[in-house]
């Protein structure tokens, strides 16, 4: 073996052992050499002016390769430069000038020499057809891998465009792929060149077959992987901290934990489940991963309120302050909570009902429920259904998924740092279920008395008692609860507010809380009543204050700016500089008739918005007799239209309608978009008064409205809704509402002075409502 050479492809060249890299022919490439035999090898090279071996070892992890642990090609390289780096490392560039077979290998001094058998390639100027064609193929696998390797950009590969010679090619394209060695030996002793670009484009198609796959994942954990990386990081740092300060930290660590665990006084199981998590951190290697996922965990639980406690109140007379404080109105709304509160304090212990409130959007439903939180002295924290798919959005992600979190319940309850707070679960008819569990049984576990007190919740696996919580919902409407969630709920109608009402919310509440909120002083800002009416008015039409609220914050802002900007000291609004303030009044009633007219209607319906008016609209024209509806429509919609044709048709004399309409015309009934009555059906009186007024050239009331729904034979029958459908006639100023005559029990809903205002009819028979409604 000292024969220095036996022929001239044969020669005898220092090794160095690759792992992790893969140099290749006419490429350059750097990497780091730490072993001692390496650097041996490294620095005879150097003091020869030789070539050195790079040798791939089978297995990386091999700390010292013997022999049989090195793959028997290799590339012969030119040492370019080196470079010591601290900590004894080299750092050494080269570049590849050839590959060999390795014939024999053997110790010399401190690091290893092999014989070796130069695989001699020289340029091929004219390639073959097949190897062309296999080229192209290659050139198409690099777009695609590039395509799917946010690592790699376009420009990177360009100049791979330009290369002819397929040896070249391969060697090239192959640096640019980070392979597995195996893939690597494979490229370094393929000898034949049709056959390695065959190779190389198979591992391609495996590559890109990977990086989709990868994609795919990514896609997927990306959001979780974020935050459970950026955790991992920085106690990874954290460790290494310690590690430079000397800090023994492991030991410690645990026994912290144990100690906090014991003093958390659970149940047996608790906390020999939570002892035998923490005792694993002793059995683990240290950077494991898993030792991060269970100190988030300890941490988790560690920081749960599992015996805090706030002192409730159940003082009947504070609560009834607070409510008065913070709401006007809502008499009875008030005195309902005020029984509650006082039954809650009697059967202590035992589980009430849970309350919920429901009505239109903005009418305090949130807020009313903060009060709660406040009389009765307990935090407040609030979770919105609406729009909640997924069952673990509410009963967490088992710890073993990445990037696992508890639920929202658990995780609210760790905000509000005690165990007994107001919980209010926000838009309850809104929760959706899909493929990813029902959440609506997930949150029946949560309110359901006889299992909540040992509530688990998937991250946190030992059961946490919810039975102290103070759960209150609401909601805009009841038909979508699910039935046995709705069950378990005591339901309070807040209905929406008369415009006096909403004139003194306005003044005694929602006007003083946005000049506080923007930091003016009381007497800084001033707005006339007469420019609060105009905007309950001219600006909003609601049930609720939410749009008058964010009106008149509107306003508080403009003036803020102005005081500021122009030094002034006051701001006041009246009639003349409203629209400066909060812009042009908006047009409301173009959907309402303005002048009695044939064929149209003003039918009253129960929305998810609270009350609204419904212009119903009927046409009649030479045809066939046919019955087209259009708009806003439910099957409930086409059932009452044609119950009302059929009425029509037996009583066709007695309304005074002539001729055959149901064979020489067609009827067209419209129903405006937007406003989707929840109540079903409540428009047959109103659609029937169209189809009338129509087929008759009777004109129709238009200052009045009206809402009933009608049998075959003529009768008015009772309909929902009443207070919400008033206000809303009311709102638009009706004269008149006509309701069914079942209906007048719920007239003591109505406020005095919609009373005053309004003249309500009550009305058995179709007949009444015509009588009423057709003007003679
Ligand atoms: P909801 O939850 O019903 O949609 P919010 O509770 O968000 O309504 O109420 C909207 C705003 O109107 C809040 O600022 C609330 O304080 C105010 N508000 C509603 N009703 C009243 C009332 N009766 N008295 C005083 N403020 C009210």
């Amino acid at each position: 073996m000292d024969k220095e050479k036996n022929n001239s492809l044969e020669k005898i060249i220092p090794v160095i052992p690759l792992r992790g890299v893969s140099v290749y022919p006419h490429t350059i490439m750097h990497f780091d050499v730490g072993r001692e035999k390496s650097i041996n090898a490294l620095n005879t090279s150097l003091l020869k002016d030789e070539k050195i071996l790079l040798v791939p070892q089978i297995e990386a992890i091999e700390e010292n390769p013997k022999f049989e642990d090195l793959y028997d090609y290799g590339v012969v390289s030119q040492i370019k430069q080196t470079l010591k780096l601290p900590g004894g490392n080299t750092r050494v560039l080269v570049e590849g000038e050839s590959r060999c077979k390795v014939l024999e290998l053997a110790n010399r001094d401190n690091y290893i020499v092999a014989r070796v058998e130069i695989i001699e390639e020289e340029e091929i100027k004219n390639p073959t057809e097949e190897m062309e064609v296999l080229r192209r193929l290659l050139l198409k696998d690099v777009n695609e891998y590039v395509r799917n390797n946010p690592l790699i950009t376009q420009e990177m590969v360009l100049p791979l465009m330009e290369i002819n010679d397929p040896i070249l090619l391969t060697d090239t394209i192959s640096s640019y792929l980070d392979l597995k060695t195996e893939d690597y030996y494979t490229l370094l002793k393929e000898v034949d060149i049709v056959k390695r670009l065959k190779t190389l484009h198979e591992i391609f198609l495996k590559e890109i077959e990977y990086l989709r796959i990868e994609e795919e994942i990514n896609k997927k954990v990306n959001v979780q992987i974020n935050k459970s990386q950026r955790e991992y990081f920085l106690k990874e740092q954290l460790t290494a901290i310690r590690e430079e300060l000397g800090e023994e930290e492991d030991e410690s660590l645990v026994d912290n934990y144990i100690k906090k665990i014991k003093k958390l006084k659970l149940d047996k199981d608790s906390q020999k489940h939570l002892l035998k998590e923490a005792n694993r951190l002793k059995t683990m290697s240290m950077g494991s991963p898993e030792i991060n996922v269970i100190q988030s965990y300890l941490d988790e639980v560690l920081s749960l309120p599992w015996k805090k406690t706030s002192k409730e109140s159940y003082d009947i007379k504070k609560a009834r302050e607070v409510l008065d404080e913070d709401h006007y109105g809502l008499n009875d709304v008030k005195e309902r909570i005020l029984e509650y509160i006082a039954v809650r304090k009697l059967t202590e212990g035992l589980k009430g009902p849970i309350l919920c409130f429901v009505g239109p959007p903005g009418v305090g439903k949130t807020s009313i429920v903060k009060s709660i939180a406040n009389a009765t002295n307990r935090e407040f924290v609030s979770m919105r259904l609406g729009g909640v798919r997924d069952e673990a959005e509410i009963r967490g992600h088992r710890k073993t998924y990445i990037g696992a979190m508890p639920g929202k319940i658990i995780k609210l309850l760790e905000k509000a740092d005690t165990k007994n707070p107001v919980f209010l679960l926000d838009e309850i008819d809104k929760l959706s279920s899909d493929f990813r569990g029902d959440p609506a049984s997930a949150l029946l576990e949560v309110l359901d008395p006889a299992q909540n007190d040992s509530f688990i919740d998937n991250y946190i696996e030992i059961p946490f008692d919810l039975s102290k919580v103070m759960f209150i919902t609401t909601a805009n409407s009841l038909n979508t609860i699910p039935p046995a969630l709705l069950d378990r709920m005591e339901v309070i109608r807040i209905a929406g507010y008369t415009e006096f009402e909403k004139f003194n919310i306005a003044k005694k509440y929602l006007v003083p809380k946005q000049v506080e909120e923007h930091g003016l002083k009381e007497e800084q800002f001033s707005i006339s009543d007469a420019s609060i009416r105009k905007i309950i008015l001219n600006y909003t039409r609601e049930s609720g204050v939410r749009n008058l609220e964010r009106l008149i914050s509107k306003a508080v802002r403009r003036a803020v700016v102005e005081i500021v900007e122009n030094e002034k000291d006051t701001i006041k609004i009246d009639g003349r500089n409203l629209e400066k303030y909060i812009g042009h009044e908006k047009i409301i009633d173009d959907d309402i008739p303005q002048q009695d007219m044939v064929g149209v209607v003003n039918g009253l319906a129960w929305t998810s918005v609270g009350g609204e008016i419904l212009t119903i609209e009927a046409n009649v024209m030479k045809g066939s007799g046919k019955l087209k509806l259009t708009g806003m429509l439910g099957d409930v919609m086409k059932e009452s239209a044609q119950a009302a044709v059929s009425y029509i048709r037996s009583n066709q004399e007695a309304l005074g309608i002539e001729g055959e309409f149901y064979k020489d015309k067609d009827i067209h009934l419209h129903f405006p978009e937007g406003a989707v009555p929840k109540d079903g059906p409540s428009a047959g009186i109103s659609i029937t008064t169209a189809l009338v007024s129509a087929l008759s050239g009777k004109k129709v009331d238009h200052e009045l409205a009206m809402t009933g729904e009608i049998t075959l034979r003529g009768r008015v029958l009772p309909i929902g809704g009443v207070k919400e459908k008033v206000l809303a006639a009311n709102r638009y100023s009706m004269k008149k509402v006509l309701l069914p005559l079942a209906n007048k029990k719920d007239l003591d809903e109505i406020p005095e002075n919609v009373k005053k205002n309004i003249e309500i009819k009550f009305v058995e028979t179709i007949d009444e409502v015509l009588e009423l409604a057709l003007i003679k």
